[in-house]
């Protein structure tokens, strides 16, 4: 056995890019895992063993043919990766953690999983997730919750709970998400592992099953800046088959991480409102205090907007959701209930049975705030109040290059605490929700422990294409603690 656990995806991938490693060891070691603890944490909804060995053989074999040769090494060569299952991948069934998909197997492979073998990735398994990526805990999946690998009883966070667990536990070094409202940020901020939410458009989303299409983005987690930096680089390219993807020459992540740049960071006020625990605010402030002292300038500023981005998040999502989940209705996917019925029946049948309760209540939410009568007062409002949110950060960015705070008001809570009040559970975005209506990248980062051991997440926003500022400060973070 190597020690497969503590190696970060940089280090596998020069040692199986030079022969010392072989990518097929690896890759039994990660499904292994996968097979074991990956099964206790309930992380995983299929493991992909049969293609994710012959990647690897592949890669040993390039390899060996390479050695005299050497053409430049692949950056993710013999990583083993996993993929969120809302994430195309031929060849397996896509679940997106509900019962509706049930026999559905996507046709084509995301632009994502393209570009990730591309480099090199070896992707082992699909991961559990909050049913069509509607979640704050996990607790909505079809297939049942997935543990926090720091505690049995509590929740990983959501809806990426599953690749948040993968990554904590060391089953893998990178696991991708989506994020729509901090579904990579929050559970990386409960596992204690970094997650980034990239700008809107750096990942394609061709592959990507929709939840809100203005928001969705792909999204990775790893437990350091470097490998998060080497993940984000693999995916982030233009795609003309996503037409938001964004057309602009990505820098070299991995080369800027060591400039030591001083930035000038902005701390909103309202990062700090009611409902945040008191333990987290005082490691957080403490966090501040490290990066003043290492130099960076901290000013203070209002953004009073934030306080509105869950009214407008949970508005625009839910409209955009209504609209595509309407494709879910027994004709071309997954299972179909009432068959023998009239058409409504069947449809209508085919939805009761398929969907869970939360993603009925997104939809039901998300038909009332865009039917004639109310869209003014909520769709159409939410969207001014959205504009108005973008305005203010972009008028903080010209101050600014970075904006700080925590990324969840609570660390990771137990089952059972918020599932049947989906207003509390909705609270749990509070601090996440403005970078996605802005379209922001962000990036969660552990900032130390609550008294009884839970991590607690410190988040950083920056401008639009400014991941490399992200990644910069992530690793002088990691100098600091
Ligand atoms: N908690 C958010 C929600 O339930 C998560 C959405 C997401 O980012 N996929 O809408």
């Amino acid at each position: 056995m190597s020690d497969y656990k503590s190696m970060t995806a940089a280090e596998i991938a020069k040692a199986v890019s030079s022969g010392q490693l072989s990518a097929v060891e690896i890759t039994k070691e990660a499904l292994e895992l996968a097979r074991t603890e990956g099964k206790e944490l309930n992380a995983f909804v299929t493991l992909c063993e049969e293609k994710a060995l012959k990647q690897a053989s592949e890669l040993d074999q390039i390899v060996k043919d390479d050695r005299a040769g050497g053409s430049p090494p692949l950056p993710l060569c013999g990583v083993p990766v996993a993929i969120k299952d809302n994430i195309s991948y031929t060849g397996y069934k896509t679940t997106c953690g509900s019962h509706i998909l049930e026999g559905y197997q996507p046709p084509y492979d995301a632009t994502a999983v393209q570009n990730l073998i591309k480099a090199g990735a070896v992707i082992i398994g699909k991961t559990n997730m909050d049913e069509f990526a509607m979640g704050s805990s996990n607790e909505t999946s079809y297939f049942g919750p997935v543990k926090n690998p720091v505690g049995d009883d509590l929740v990983p966070g959501g809806s990426s709970g599953g690749s948040a667990a993968a990554v904590a536990a060391g089953i893998v070094p990178i696991a991708f998400g989506s994020e729509t409202g901090g579904s990579v940020r929050q559970p990386a901020s409960f596992c204690g592992i970094q997650g980034l939410k990239p700008t809107y458009g750096g990942i394609s989303r061709y592959g990507l099953v929709a939840f809100g299409s203005s928001l969705d983005q792909i999204s990775p987690f790893a437990r350091n800046s470097e490998d998060l930096a080497l993940a984000y680089q693999a995916v982030s390219v233009y795609d003309p088959n996503d037409s938001t993807s964004l057309n602009y020459e990505r820098p070299n992540y991995t080369k800027a991480l060591d400039r030591d740049r001083k930035f000038r960071i902005g701390v909103p006020k309202e990062f700090f409102a009611e409902g945040l625990d008191a333990e987290v605010e005082k490691s957080i402030r403490d966090g501040i205090d490290r990066l003043r002292a290492e130099g960076h300038t901290i000013e203070e500023l209002s953004l009073p907007l934030i306080d509105q981005s869950i009214a407008a998040y949970y508005t625009i999502a839910c409209a955009e959701a209504s609209s595509n989940l309407a494709r879910y209705d027994g004709v071309k996917y997954g299972i179909r209930e009432g068959g023998d019925k009239s058409l409504a029946e069947m449809y209508a049948e085919t939805r009761s049975v398929g969907f869970g309760d939360e993603v009925k209540r997104r939809i039901m939410l998300g038909t009332f705030v865009l039917s004639s009568g109310y869209y003014d007062a909520y769709y159409q409002k939410a969207s001014q109040v959205r504009e108005l949110i973008c305005r203010e950060f972009e008028s903080a960015f010209e101050k600014h290059d970075l904006l700080i705070g925590p990324t969840t008001p609570t660390a990771a809570f137990k089952f059972g605490e918020k599932i049947d009040d989906p207003l509390a559970m909705y609270l749990s975005d509070m601090f996440v929700a403005s970078a996605n209506l802005t379209g922001s990248p962000a990036l969660s980062i552990p900032c130390g422990l609550t008294s009884d051991e839970r991590p607690i997440g410190l988040q950083f926003v920056a401008r639009r294409q400014g991941e490399s500022e992200l990644f910069q400060i992530a690793h002088a973070w990691e100098r600091l603690a």
